[in-house]
């Protein structure tokens, strides 16, 4: 069906770092497959990032190579953790960044929640 995904995970990335509890994160939620931690750099009044435990470069290696409980786990806490920010009305936004294109920074698989404030065009004018 798929290309198996041939990325090098470095161990080292500082999400990587963050799960093994070497450097802190604001955590807001923790399961079995997910960590959830704010982003030290937040574009709106919620911004947290979602992150499988294991360890995925990206959306193309996670989607490729995950498991179905760890996919949905990922979607699950994503979703519960809008409705604990109390976002979950007002509406939000979820995207990742994969790749150069994508403009990824960190690589290790994460999502990007965000609400709180009206958020605009999901893309700005080249
Ligand atoms: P991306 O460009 O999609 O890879 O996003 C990486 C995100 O990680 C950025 O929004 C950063 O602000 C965020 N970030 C980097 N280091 C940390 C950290 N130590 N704790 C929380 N967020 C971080």
């Amino acid at each position: 069906m798929s290309q198996a995904a041939a990325k090098t995970y470095d161990p080292n990335n500082i999400f990587a770092r963050i799960l093994r509890g070497e450097i802190p994160c604001g955590k807001v939620y923790e399961n079995e497959h997910v960590l959830a931690f704010r982003d030290i750099n937040p574009q709106a009044p919620v911004h947290v990032l979602v992150i499988p435990k294991g360890a995925y470069v990206d959306m193309d290696d996670f989607s490729a190579r995950a498991s179905a409980d760890e996919i949905a786990a990922l979607m699950r806490a994503t979703g519960e953790i809008a409705r604990a920010e109390g976002i979950a009305q007002s509406g939000y936004r979820v995207l990742s960044n994969c790749g150069a294109n994508g403009g990824q920074e960190v690589p290790h698989l994460h999502l990007h929640l965000v609400g709180g404030r009206t958020l605009g065009r999901m893309l700005q004018a080249q």
